[in-house]
């Protein structure tokens, strides 16, 4: 069971999430149990970070943001014993969550079960706190923000667990964020590989390395909510969405149990990117590896990246997005390499937002893309770059224009809720 930060955020949400562990442990599973920190305490605890240094180190970074989880697991712990229930709290290094030393974003490695196996053997309730792990040299990692699904999924697989039952504040993965529009719809099947697609395009609901995981150790994923009444049943009955395999998905649909799908299953909107140009770039072989080798050993993730001819002859605009959190560090490393590089300017923008329609229906049906031009061309909503994969569409947009573009497209592929 993975609690994320809305259920943990306060004394009586604990108290709540306890209630709804120990109805679990009575109906004679053996549970593990991992947490978040409190809702916007990461955030807070980053702010720290970037104001005691903007280029901070990312392994003190992870000694200072893991602390959250630290807490939250001890409160739950100490929750249950209060309610009569044996716990205890097992912290990444204790475990240990073995992960590889890139700081921030750590992957995990290795992680031995045997010991949390035998305390939960014991009736035991095992208490991790998500996000994070310890690097080869010791050092407390973080496995990247949203983590903690992560943690979860890991540590189900380590078990060998049933099921992984993510907790939060929504009670399914949706065609789209419902709190942004209000007509979208609950889905109760979704395919790991769609999931990992909506995950990785911004539908935060699930972090994507947790949906990767799942999909490699073969760990049966249900999303649900922990905002529930005291006297729901157990998870078992709840309905929530299952993430899935592709046979699994037609067998529900051969037996008509998931008859409204469409041809997209969501829509995704990404608002953590930023979008960095350089000008004048020489139209040279080499040129563009010289621009992404420095990030890629930085670790800083490229996403989209379009190639313009410029005006003069023998030089190309390049533009690429990366993740906001690492733009300081991106433009820190271009400006080093600006002669190396040969760039005439650079200039970055925060102000995009991605827009991405994901189905595995797109494999066999044309037009998905063009549908999506035209209803932005529509509204007079500009695309600044487009991307695509087998079963996934993405466009750079203005931020403003964010919700506007969600909400025509929603409709325009048929995915509003009936009235
Ligand atoms: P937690 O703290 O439990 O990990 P998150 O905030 O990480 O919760 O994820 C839950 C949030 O994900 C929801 O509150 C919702 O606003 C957002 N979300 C984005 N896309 C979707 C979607 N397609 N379906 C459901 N929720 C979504
Ligand atoms: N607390 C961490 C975060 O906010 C990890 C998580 O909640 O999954 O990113
Ligand atoms: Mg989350």
């Amino acid at each position: 069971m993975k609690f994320g930060g809305t259920s943990m955020a306060g004394t009586e949400r604990i108290r709540r999430v306890a209630g709804i562990v120990k109805r679990q442990q009575e109906a004679g599973h053996e549970v593990a149990v991992v947490v978040s920190a409190m809702a916007g305490e990461t955030d807070r605890l980053v702010n720290f970070c970037r104001e005691a240094n903007a280029l901070y180190d990312p392994a003190e970074y992870d000694v200072v943001v893991a602390s959250g989880e630290q807490v939250t697991s001890g409160l739950l712990a100490l929750t249950l014993q209060a309610m009569g229930c044996k716990a205890r709290s097992w912290l990444g290094w204790q475990l240990p969550i073995k992960t590889d030393d890139a700081h921030a974003k750590a992957r995990i490695e290795e992680f031995d079960s045997e010991a949390l196996l035998a305390s939960m053997a014991a009736g035991e309730i095992a208490v991790i706190p998500g996000f994070q792990g310890v690097s080869p040299d010791n050092r407390i990692t973080t496995l990247g923000r949203g983590g903690s699904d992560t943690s979860a999924v890991a540590v189900a697989a380590a078990v060998k667990a049933d099921r992984c039952d993510i907790y939060t504040d929504v009670d399914g993965v949706y065609t789209t964020d419902p709190r942004i529009v209000a007509k979208a719809r609950k889905l109760p099947l979704v395919t790991y590989e769609e999931m990992l697609e909506l995950a990785s395009v911004g539908s935060k609901v699930l972090q994507t390395r947790s949906v990767s995981l799942a999909m490699k150790e073969n760990v049966r994923v249900q999303v649900l909510s922990s905002f529930i009444d005291e006297n729901a049943p157990a998870a078992d009955t709840l309905p929530g969405t299952m993430i899935v395999s592709d046979e699994e998905l037609a067998n529900a649909e051969q037996e008509g149990s998931d008859m409204e799908r469409q041809l997209i299953t969501g829509i995704a909107a990404d608002k953590n990117e930023a979008k960095v140009t350089l000008t004048r770039v020489p139209d040279r072989p080499g040129a563009v590896a010289a621009i992404f080798a420095p990030l890629a050993e930085s670790n800083i993730n490229v996403d989209m990246i379009i190639q313009n001819v410029a005006k003069d002859k023998g030089e190309t605009d390049v533009t690429f997005t990366v993740p906001q959190a690492d733009l300081v560090r991106a433009q820190a490393l271009l400006e080093e390499r600006k002669e190396a590089i040969g760039y005439y300017r650079m200039i970055a923008d925060s102000n995009v937002a991605k827009i991405s329609v994901v189905g595995v229906g797109m494999r066999s049906h044309a037009g998905v893309a063009s549908t999506m031009f035209k209803t932005l061309a529509d509204r007079g909503i500009n695309i600044i770059a487009i991307s695509t994969s087998e079963i996934k569409v993405s466009v750079l947009i203005d931020t403003d224009e964010t919700e506007l573009a969600v909400r025509v497209l929603h409709t325009a592929y048929g995915l509003d809720a009936a009235a």
